[in-house]
């Protein structure tokens, strides 16, 4: 499955989607937007996601930004996204707020709307503010489509995205495997792909490409890598990584594996299952900051993905991550995790990458006594 090629096909999938069904596109920004709702609606949710263009825009509207907000606002201008009949913002960070600002303001015919989900997902009045939240959003999306969202729809729409999640994560398991059969940069793009595609449509795919991986011979073992930091929208890193021998075999990354890490629980509130999904996912550093309780789960990660080290990746002007980095050195370091910092922009700067890159792989190596098996000593 040419997974790349379908992350890079986004814009056309979406609009084939559009004039297949008649339904409505929906754009949002982070991964604590429900989904669900908008599904139970008859809408197509696609995550809006950065790419490498020239951009002669962002800066009129939008002054030293991040590179991911910079280039919504580019490919907004460039008319990209102009199939998107409405966006949600979820309040995720100031900057994509300002991006959301930017559309709202220059494209009335626009639908908008903007749920608050609390910065502090573990106080006990997070819950019952959200399933608030969810309820006006409810009403929202009905009065977009004409279409009452009922208990089935809800139902329904659960049920797909469950299935979805169960997949991935039946498909992150076989990333575990010593000799796993899956490179690094195949299941970035295999993840960038179903945050814009239908979700009911991707499940079909995702059956059969776990059928394949289960034909798969294992890979040989290599230097094993994590990636944490700033959102992503390509697998550039994944591929250079793996063209020095190594591979990236989980991340921690808001659209990454951290999209799909947990899932909703069935009650006869739907709402409230909803909400108590979005909230208890893998706390993402957008709403980590009273908690820490991401710390754990980057380090459970590393654990149970035997990670030989770790990249912490952040994108320059990155607040949310500039913030949360501290509190993950920290841990990394307490635990004696070897990482590695670095910052990016638009692009990967290569020749630059590529040198650091190697120089902590070749530094890893030592330690690595299971690459050759236990019982034979390893000569560097
Ligand atoms: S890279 Fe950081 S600052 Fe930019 S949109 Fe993502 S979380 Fe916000």
């Amino acid at each position: 499955m040419n997974f790349k090629q379908l992350a890079e096909n986004r814009h056309e999938y979406a609009k084939a989607w559009k004039a297949r069904t008649g339904g409505q596109v929906l754009g949002y920004y982070d991964p604590y937007f429900p989904e669900e709702l908008a599904y139970a609606a008859g809408m197509l949710p696609v995550r809006i996601l950065a790419r490498h263009e020239p951009d002669d825009v962002s800066t009129k509207w939008i002054y030293a930004s991040c590179y991911p907000v910079r280039d919504y606002v580019n490919q907004f201008f460039n008319g990209r996204y102009g199939y998107l009949d409405g966006i949600v913002d979820t309040g995720g960070c100031e900057w994509v707020y300002n991006a959301f600002e930017v559309a709202m303001n220059t494209t009335p015919s626009l639908k908008t709307h903007y749920i608050f989900i609390p910065r502090y997902p573990n106080a006990p009045t997070s819950p019952g503010l959200v399933v608030s939240e969810l309820k006006t959003m409810k009403k929202v999306f009905e009065e977009w489509t004409g279409r009452e969202i009922t208990d089935e729809s809800l139902d329904h729409a659960i049920e797909v995205y469950n299935k979805n999640r169960l997949l991935l994560m039946r498909i992150s398991e076989l990333r575990r495997a010593y000799e796993t059969p899956l490179f690094g940069s195949e299941a970035m793009q295999m993840l960038l792909a179903d945050q814009v595609m239908d979700k009911a449509e991707m499940n079909a795919i995702l059956e059969s490409f776990l059928a394949e991986l289960q034909e798969r011979p294992p890979r040989e073992d290599r230097v094993r890598l994590m990636i944490i930091g700033s959102e992503t929208w390509d697998a550039e890193l994944e591929e250079l990584v793996e063209s020095l021998g190594a591979n990236v075999v989980i991340d921690e990354l808001d659209n990454g594996t951290s999209y799909f890490w947990n899932t909703i629980y069935e009650q006869k509130d739907r709402l409230l299952a909803i909400a108590l999904r979005y909230l208890g996912r893998p706390h993402s550093a957008l709403r980590d900051n009273n908690w820490r309780r991401r710390s754990q789960h980057v380090f459970e990660l590393a654990e149970d993905y035997m990670a030989d080290g770790v990249l912490i990746v952040k994108q320059i002007y990155c607040v949310i991550h500039g913030t949360d980095n501290y509190a993950m050195w920290k841990l990394l370091r307490e635990r004696n995790i070897p990482y590695h910092f670095f910052e990016r922009d638009t692009s990967l700067p290569e020749d630059e990458t590529r040198q650091r890159l190697e120089s902590f792989i070749n530094m890893l190596k030592p330690g690595l006594v299971r690459l050759r098996g236990w019982h034979e000593p390893l000569v560097i």
